[in-house]
């Protein structure tokens, strides 16, 4: 067995890995980042080294600094995660060389899947079903055009260097194909540094289907089922589940032979994901999947396999790494219930999912109902550098229906302050009718956007709860951790019987007399309401008007949450003395919504700007956003550079101010 594993990687995944390890017996070292100094993987480590500044170019993809850290600390083997080097046969290379063992496949089997034609090529000569489209080199647009109508639309340009949904459009008509060629090509270029473009068939009513496998160093593959991965956005997979809903016997077993069928071709060793896509405008059937790429690393979705077949995935790769051959044959395996995973990531889905960061004042994760496979803790600090990972939340049951109740309530108990997360969005989506009746599809969440991302207005309990609570009518008795250590509550003397809450921006005036016992008279717009309050451990229990309702509460700074049912809503108090600074100036500014890179700016002082023209491009974490002019005018400064890195709220650009909004 391996003795010393160096993770070259962060959060939730170095986490998990380093767990493994240390349950096998196996030391550990961590590498971390300016940014990563007091993070969760470094103090679950045996050791850990410093590697670089906070950007992962500067960091955690240093391939050299990350060997040399290998070769200090006397580690025998380096594990890449999913993400930074773990799919760069370069650094696998460099790896081998340094006298160490690269966790994962040979660098010639990465080479040999790194990019999507060349894959695709490989995949039809070893017999398995790639998906119908252009994969040759020319990329002359008038040929590549030609192609695509030929292929028949609508089509997908993928980039052949491409991951994590970049560089891909798709696109309808003939008409719009030469302008999406454009763009993906540059955004591959600047993304990869390689601009070449495959063309597919866009599959209509597509499902993502993919098989695990895993090869060892003396010729055996296997695979370990299927995983859907179709609830997705941009892309990119929010919800993936073990096995996939409505998949026939018969498919199930042409998509694992076809699946260690192309392992085998590379000679494969260690676990390795082929992504298909499946049409299932008829339903799932056995002819009608095909082979879209093959990522040869673990697959952020590994554990609802780990779930569903009872295989420690890590633990087989630490074993096929140490010269082991897997620990159990095809006929060994097989598939035990069903398991969910969703992906929480601090961005706020009620905000077109802008990536948030900051610290994480509070953080309450499921204990006993689910898997929880996380890379933080309470007062954390997220940053922009990396993915907006928090958490993993894995659930598992005798049937899918059960699995995704329990994926609910797990979700149902996320409760996280300081920074926003997709939670409410993920219980939104376990409960969608489609998804919920085993339905998925590719396209599901965009066409539910719309219901998934509502703004929940805030029920009088919750209004109610935080008005009593800032009132101080909640006797709160510490700083520190004050709703931890609420011993009651009674009406101060001094307790105010009026507040004026702030909720996204509107005012909520709230009036109260308490009634004694527990016992209040509210009155919210305008409207009285009797309520009763009581409070087991941290669940508030309010009874408004005869009905029931249980609550939780934390105060954070200036702010109380109140969480209910999966939903929550921030309050502030309004001050007011303070005046209304956002009217009075908003329009002359164009200000960073997400602390990010500022990929792009196109502003000089002195320039005429027409408004919703692009002034800056701003990016974080995966994604990119385009600011435009909030009105006409002339832009009177720029107070960033290009290249530089800003905080929420940062102002970027002024206008000089117009004649209207002067003195406003
Ligand atoms: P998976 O199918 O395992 O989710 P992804 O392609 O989404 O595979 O990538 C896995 C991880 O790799 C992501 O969570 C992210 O950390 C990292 N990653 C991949 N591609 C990118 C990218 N283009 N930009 C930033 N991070 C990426
Ligand atoms: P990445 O490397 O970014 O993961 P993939 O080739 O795996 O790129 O594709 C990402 C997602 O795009 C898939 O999971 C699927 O939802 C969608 N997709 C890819 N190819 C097709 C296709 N030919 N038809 C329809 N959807 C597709
Ligand atoms: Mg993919």
């Amino acid at each position: 067995m391996l003795k010393k594993v160096l993770i070259a990687n962060r959060g939730e995944i170095a986490c998990r890995v380093i767990r493994t390890c240390h349950r096998l017996g196996v030391a550990t070292v961590a590498v971390y980042s300016d940014a990563d100094r007091d993070a969760l993987h470094v103090s679950l480590a045996g050791e850990a080294v410093h590697i670089g500044a906070s950007p992962a170019a500067e960091s955690y993809l240093r391939g050299d600094i990350i060997i040399e850290a290998a070769r200090k600390t006397g580690a025998d083997s380096i594990h890449p995660g999913y993400g930074f080097l773990s799919e760069n046969p370069d650094f696998a290379e460099a790896v081998a060389s340094a006298g160490l063992r690269f966790i994962g496949p040979s660098p010639k089997a990465i080479r040999a899947m790194g990019l999507k034609d060349a894959a695709k090529a490989l995949m039809e000569k070893a017999g398995v079903p790639v998906v119908p489209g252009y994969h040759g080199s020319n990329q002359a647009p008038d040929f590549l055009q030609a192609e695509a109508e030929r292929i028949g639309f609508p089509i997908l340009i993928k980039a052949r260097a491409g991951g994590g949904g970049k560089g891909m459009r798709r696109v309808e008509d003939a008409a719009g194909f030469k302008e999406a060629l454009a763009s993906a090509q540059r955004e591959a270029q600047a993304a990869f540094g390689d601009a070449a473009c495959l063309i597919e068939k866009y599959i209509t009513h597509p499902r993502h289907i993919e098989i695990q496998v895993f090869g060892d160093d003396h010729g055996n593959v296997v695979h370990l089922f299927e995983r859907d991965c179709s609830a997705q956005r941009r892309h990119q997979k929010v919800i993936e589940e073990a096995p996939a809903p409505g998949m026939p016997e018969e498919m199930r077993r042409a998509m694992g032979e076809a699946a260690v069928k192309a392992a085998e071709a590379i000679s494969y060793s260690g676990a390795g994901t082929i992504e298909f896509i499946a049409d299932a405008s008829e339903g799932l059937k056995a002819d009608r999947f095909w082979f879209m790429e093959m990522n040869t690393r673990l697959q952020v979705e590994h554990p609802v396999t780990e779930a569903i077949t009872g295989v420690d995935l890590v633990e087989w790769q630490l074993r096929v790494a140490s010269g082991e051959p897997l620990p159990k044959r095809q006929d060994e395996l097989s598939i035990h219930g069903w398991a969910f995973e969703a992906r929480l990531y601090a961005e706020d889905a009620e905000r077109g999912f802008l990536p948030a960061t900051g610290t994480l004042t509070h953080l309450d994760l499921p204990e006993t109902s689910a898997r929880v496979d996380s890379g933080v803790r309470s007062g954390d600090h997220i940053s922009p550098f990396y993915d907006p990972m928090i958490a993993k939340i894995i659930t598992h049951g005798p049937d899918r229906a059960t699995a995704l109740s329990r994926l609910s309530n797990a979700l149902r108990e996320v409760r996280t302050t300081g920074v926003t997360t997709n939670a409410a969005f993920l219980r939104r989506l376990t409960m969608q009718a489609d998804f919920a009746q085993g339905r998925p599809d590719t396209g599901l969440i965009d066409r539910h956007l719309a219901e998934l991302t509502m703004v929940h207005a805030a029920p009088p309990e919750a209004i109610a709860l935080a008005a009593l609570a800032f009132a101080g009518a909640l006797r709160l008795e510490t700083s520190a951790d004050p709703w931890a250590s609420l011993s009651g509550f009674r009406l101060w003397s001094d307790a105010a019987d009026f507040v004026e809450l702030q909720h996204r921006g509107e005012h909520i005036p709230v009036s109260f007399s308490a009634e004694g016992d527990g016992q209040y008279a509210v009155t919210i717009e305008n409207k009285i309401r009797h309520l009763r309050l009581s409070r087991s451990a941290d669940t508030y229990s309010l009874e408004i008007d005869g009905l029931s309702h249980r609550l939780h509460a934390v105060s954070d700074d200036e702010t109380i949450t109140v969480f209910q049912g999966g939903e929550n809503w921030q309050f502030g108090l309004i001050d007011p003395l303070a005046g209304d600074d956002e009217a009075a100036g908003g329009g002359d500014r164009v200000i960073a919504p997400m602390p990010g890179l500022v990929k792009l700016l196109r502003a000089v002082p002195g320039a005429i700007v027409t408004k919703g023209e692009t002034l800056a491009v701003m990016e974080a974490m995966k994604m990119e956003l385009t600011l435009a002019a909030p009105r006409d005018g002339k832009i009177a400064d720029v107070l960033v550079a290009e290249g530089e890195q800003v905080a929420e709220g940062t102002v970027l650009l002024v206008l000089e101010p117009s004649a209207e909004s002067g003195d406003a």
